[in-house]
């Protein structure tokens, strides 16, 4: 006799409650994850910091290929003709500013690419121009910053007296 009872597993939904882990600081998270504590004598750019890095830009870079997987469809969906050509000339002109949205999105996904190369190479968190350390809480801010402070700040000024 064979018994076809598929019994759901309703029991299986239970989540596995993530163990809360404490950060006193700020609870604010970086992009899903929570800021890196330190300990004490830590190597900068530890194999555990790389790994942290590794998430925040992963995760970073998730978030930005679904908001132009987002936009994508929903284009597709809206442009429908529409009669009217005013109403098509303000679709146009959303369609083209979230256009130059994507664009920029889609080069940000490109230099998490490169700044996830930089941590395999183990080139990453090391300013480009002096060789210091660029810190690990400007990094947090700034993932992909391949500068440290003095070193952008320096060339923000530069920068500005090209244009001026
Ligand atoms: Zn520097």
């Amino acid at each position: 006799m064979v018994t076809k009872t598929s019994t759901p597993k309703s029991s299986s939904k239970s989540k596995t409650k993530a163990t809360p882990v404490a950060h006193p600081a700020s609870g604010a998270l970086i992009h899903g994850q929570p800021a890196y504590q330190e300990k004490a004598n830590e190597e900068y750019m530890s194999a555990e910091q790389k790994a942290h890095f590794r998430s925040i830009l992963e995760a970073w870079k998730r978030e930005l290929m679904e908001e132009v997987d987002r936009t994508l469809h929903y284009m597709q969906d809206e442009s429908a003709n529409l009669p009217d050509p005013v109403d098509r000339a303000s679709q146009e002109e959303e369609f083209s500013l979230e256009l130059r949205t994507r664009d920029r999105e889609r080069k940000l996904i490109r230099k998490i690419d490169d700044t996830l190369k930089c941590i395999d190479e183990d080139d990453y968190g090391y300013c480009l121009t002096c060789g210091e350390k660029i810190g690990i809480r400007r990094l947090e801010a700034r993932p992909t910053a391949t500068l440290c402070i003095d070193c952008k700040t320096l060339a923000e000024i530069k920068e500005k007296q090209l244009q001026g």
